[in-house]
Parts: structure tokens; C-alpha cells; sequence
């Protein structure tokens, strides 16, 4: 069946159309990437750590190799800045060179050995070894916010390829040109390593349905996805509900508390205006962006305020991804500062399509504790400033909080050993804790964690940046009393890919 729905994308600083025709995949078209998908498993799980580290080698060679085009088509689809574009780009080549090394490098597969006991009293122990293997044809949701670092080439395809899964992709609407060049740069790295065509395949869809059908689609294994609760939620429940339920990593995201205690806020000017460069970086639109503070009691209290509010004040409009996107971070940011005892700085209103004005928010922590809607993520360069009237109300805020992706603490080293309460409750709520920082800025590395209690993911055990990403698309296979030929080299004897194994218990190479 022909697809006859098109759509163009839209520029967002102006509301222009942008030319290029891009079609819904209908139904027929999810159900054929997904059977190539599974027929390219079949080839493309055997292939060994080195073929598939070139093979995200030459993904990341072919986006460099698109040049200035992507980045001007991005920035035409998305508003965001060429450097912000130009940063993005290496972060996503960087992304897929690092999975390459730890592919080479090999020892991601965990394996285990425990050598078989014949002799063992009252019975044997059989010979056992196991490691990790791919799970199947993954589903990866594009995010808007990231149109390369989360989205075609993103950290969800990275990862899944790197565990020898292959995917599907849903572009997401909002950059459908970006994503159709990335695209054909990975098909370009597939025909140049020989590998099956479906191995990726992409399609296009305004709406729900296209994510539903690959979503229920029954040789689908995974989901990885990053935006909306709403989106993330109804995704995870639709794949509980599947005849063969799947697990979906999704990253819905988190207003990422701060916490300010008294001796941190006495560099008050400098520290609100790190505040607010955080609030505001990217129009806001990071999953890690501080939405809520809470400052511990104290006479600096008042300046810090002043001084965010001041630089809030001086922060110009920008567009934000989409005009959808901006129309909920107003409607979101007028619903809270509505609520009784909230006063709001910034926000003018009647902004050109699709700019996104910055906004503070500042209440009485009581305030905050009475509506927790001040506590969940409105989507853009808006963040809640309250003050605690005790430290004990301060720990009550803290044990209030949902999952999140991240939380952080402000503080000199004299005061902090005093707050190891408040770090303790924290760790409790989410993925990543940091200390005289800003949770803007996800480093890509193996220790990285971005990831949380939900709701921040739907699963906490998960990380979707980083090398331990890889980890959501594998799972371990035991095999019992093999003959050591038939096993994979990670597990035969000798060790010869030089991996760390864990042999009857000890760490060795
Ligand atoms: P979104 O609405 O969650 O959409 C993300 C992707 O999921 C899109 O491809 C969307 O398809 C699809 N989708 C959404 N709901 C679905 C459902 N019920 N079934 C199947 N597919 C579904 O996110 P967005 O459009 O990028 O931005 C909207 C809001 O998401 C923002 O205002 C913000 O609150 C949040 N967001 C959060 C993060 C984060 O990092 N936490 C990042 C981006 C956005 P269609 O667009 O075709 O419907």
C-alpha cells in the first residue's frame, strides 16, 4: 500500500514551512521495516565486537561526511544554534566511536565461568558459562530536543547496534529532513560494511499510530524512547499489554531539584546567574534542566533571589523546538503561577512563533508542599525558586520528591558533612547526584548514569547515555555442559579475545 499522507517540517523561528515532502508510514510499511529487522538479526547478531565497532566507525564517518547540510538543515527543523548543532554532531560521532572501543575492548559481555566440579559431592556441577547476548529488533522514538545526540544516530541506536540488535527508528515529526539525512548516512555505513538492509530501517509518522503499530509490532523486543510522560507512559503500557510483553526504556524526564544551603548562597550574584544560565540553556529544553530549587533558611536567601531574578529578566526569548512545545511550557508556566502565593518573573506573553520567554517562579516552601505540581517538569526555560523555613522542612521537601533524573546540593565543604541527611534521602530519587554543579551537561562516558526512579525512566536500573547503556538491549544466555567448540570465543577456554571474565569467582584476563 502507497503512503499518501505528507507533511513538511516547520521552521520554528518563523513558522515557515520547509521544503521536502515526508510521508506517514502506513501500516504495511511498519510491518515490513520490522520483518527486516528481524531477518537482519539473524545475520547481524553473529557478527564479533570488531564488526560492529567499524561498522559504527563508518556511521559516524558518513554523518561527518554530511558537512555543513545537516547542521543547516537542524538548525532550519529545530531553532537551535549552529555551535549548539556543530557540538551535538561530535557528541554523536563521538558517541558511536566510544561504543566502537568498548566493542573492541570486548569485556561488556560479562562473561562468567564456573568450571565443571565431576568429583563434586553429593553431585557434580555441570560446566557453566554465560554472557550477554542481543535481544532482537529494537524500536527507537527520535527525541525533539536532541535532532542528532538522541535521535536517528542517537544514544538509543548507538547502544542497541553496539549490543547486535538491529532497529527501527520512528523519526520524530519535528525534524524529518535531519533525520532523513542521518539516515541515509547509516544505510550508506550498512551497504559499505555488507550488512542485511535491515539492520536500520527508518519511517515517519505525525501521531500516534506509527509508534503504536512499531510498538506492538510482534518482532520487536525493545523500546527505547526519550520525550513526553505522557508519550513514555502510554508507550510502557501498551507494551505490558502486548501478547508478548517488552521492555521500554523510556527517559520521560524530571525537574532535577537543587538544593542551596546557606554558606553556598553567599555568593549569591555568581551563583544565581550560574542558576539561571542553567535554566535557560538550550531554551530550557534539556530533560536535565533545574526546574525547582529550594534554598536552606538563611539571611542570604533574599539577594540570591533578587540576583535570579534580575538575571531572568535580562534572558532573551528564543524559539523553542516546535510551536506545540512552547504552547505547553506557557500553558504549564501559567497554570503554576496561578497557584495561590506564586509570583512569576519574566513571561511577558505575546512572543513571536514560537519563542520561549524564561521564567521564575518563587513561592514559600509551604507552598511547594501543598502543590506538588511545583515539583514536576514543565518543559522550557522555567524553573520554581522557594525558600525552606527550616532545615527540617527542607529534608521534608527532599522525602517528598518522585523519582528523578538527577538532584543537586550547593554547599561549602564546612556545611556539607552537616547535610549527609539530605544527601542520603536524594540518592533515594534519583540517577545522578551532584555537588556545586549544574545537572545541564551529560557527559558521555562508562560512569556516566542518566537515568532514574520513575517517574524520570520506567526503568531505574537503566541508563540511557553512556557505555552502560548498552546493557538495556542484551540479556544473559547460560549454556550448559557445551563442547568447547560450539561455544562463543568470549567463553572458550584460553580466553581468546583477552577479555575480564569472572572464572570460578575470581576477575581474570
Ligand atoms: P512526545 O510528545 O513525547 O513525542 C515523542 C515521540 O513519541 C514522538 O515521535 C511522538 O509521536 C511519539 N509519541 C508520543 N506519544 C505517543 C503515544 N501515545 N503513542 C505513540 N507514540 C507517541 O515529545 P515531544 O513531541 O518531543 O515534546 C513534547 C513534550 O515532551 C515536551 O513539551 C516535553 O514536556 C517533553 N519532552 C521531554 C524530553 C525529555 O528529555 N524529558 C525531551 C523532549 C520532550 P508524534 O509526535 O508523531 O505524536
Amino acid at each position: 500500500m502507497t503512503n499518501t499522507q505528507s507533511f513538511q517540517a516547520v521552521n520554528p523561528a518563523t513558522g515557515e514551512s520547509l521544503p521536502g515532502d515526508f510521508y506517514e508510514a502506513t501500516d504495511d510499511q511498519v510491518n515490513e521495516a520490522c520483518e527486516r529487522a528481524a531477518e537482519a538479526f539473524q545475520v547481524y547478531r553473529k557478527k564479533s565486537g570488531p564488526e560492529k565497532a567499524a561498522f559504527l566507525e563508518r556511521i559516524a564517518t558518513e554523518i561527518d561526511a554530511l558537512g555543513d547540510d545537516l547542521l543547516q538543515r537542524a538548525n532550519a527543523e529545530t531553532g537551535l544554534p549552529l555551535a549548539r548543532l556543530t557540538g551535538e554532531r561530535g557528541r554523536t560521532t563521538g558517541q558511536l566511536r566510544l561504543f566502537a572501543e568498548y566493542l573492541r575492548e570486548g569485556s561488556w559481555v560479562n562473561a562468567r565461568i564456573d568450571t565443571a566440579l565431576p568429583d563434586r559431592q553429593p553431585l557434580p556441577r555441570p560446566d557453566l558459562r554465560q554472557m550477554l547476548r542481543p535481544l532482537g529488533p529494537v524500536g527507537i522514538f527520535g527525541a525533539s530536543n536532541f535532532p542528532l545526540a538522541f535521535s536517528v544516530a542517537g544514544g538509543d541506536t548507538a547502544s542497541a547496534l553496539a549490543a547486535g540488535c538491529t532497529i527501527v527508528v520512528k523519526a520524530h515529526p519535528a525534524h524529518p529532513g535531519t533525520s532523513d539525512l542521518v539516515g541515509q548516512a547509516i544505510r550508506q555505513a550498512v551497504a559499505a560494511c555488507g550488512l542485511p538492509e535491515g539492520v536500520f530501517s527508518m519511517v515517519h509518522g505525525r501521531g500516534t499510530a506509527v509508534g503504536m503499530a512499531m510498538v506492538q509490532h510482534p518482532e520487536i523486543k525493545a523500546i527505547g524512547f526519550t520525550g513526553s510522560f505522557r508519550g513514555g507512559k502510554a508507550i510502557y503500557d501498551a507494551a505490558a499489554r502486548r501478547p508478548e510483553p517488552i521492555p521500554v526504556y523510556a527517559e520521560m524526564g524530571s525537574t532535577n531539584p537543587v538544593f542551596f544551603l546557606p554558606g553556598a548562597l553567599k555568593n549569591s550574584t555568581k551563583l544565581a546567574q550560574a542558576y539561571v544560565g542553567s535554566i535557560t540553556l538550550g531554551v530550557g529544553q534539556f530533560c536535565t534542566n533545574p526546574g525547582v530549587a529550594i534554598m536552606a533558611p538563611c539571611d542570604e536567601a533574599e539577594a540570591f533571589t533578587q540576583a535570579a531574578r534580575q538575571a531572568i529578566g535580562e534572558v532573551a526569548p528564543a524559539p523553542m523546538l516546535t510551536q506545540a512545545i512552547q504552547q505547553t511550557y506557557v500553558k504549564g508556566i501559567t497554570q503554576l503561577a496561578g497557584l495561590p502565593g506564586v509570583e512569576v518573573i519574566g513571561m511577558q506573553g505575546g512572543e513571536t512563533y514560537a519563542h520561549g520567554t524564561a521564567a521564575l517562579l518563587t513561592a514559600k516552601a509551604g507552598t511547594l508542599l501543598q502543590y506538588p505540581e511545583l515539583a514536576e517538569e514543565v518543559f522550557g526555560p522555567g524553573s520554581v525558586l522557594v525558600e525552606a523555613d527550616s532545615r527540617e522542612q527542607m529534608l521534608t521537601i527532599a522525602r517528598s520528591l518522585h523519582g528523578h533524573l538527577t538532584a543537586t546540593i550547593h554547599g561549602t565543604d564546612d556545611e556539607l558533612p552537616d547535610y549527609a541527611d539530605l544527601i542520603d534521602i536524594l540518592e533515594q530519587k534519583v540517577g545522578r547526584l551532584l555537588i556545586n554543579g549544574f545537572p545541564t551537561g551529560v557527559e558521555v562516558g562508562h560512569a556516566m548514569q542518566h537515568g532514574g526512579p520513575y517517574p524520570a525512566t520506567t526503568d531505574a536500573r537503566s541508563t540511557s547515555v553512556g557505555t552502560n547503556a548498552i546493557l538495556r538491549f542484551a540479556r544473559p544466555v547460560c549454556y550448559q555442559g557445551f563442547p568447547p567448540a560450539l561455544l562463543p570465543d568470549e567463553l572458550k577456554d584460553g580466553n581468546p579475545l583477552n577479555i575480564w571474565r569472572l572464572v570460578n569467582g575470581e576477575w581474570t584476563k
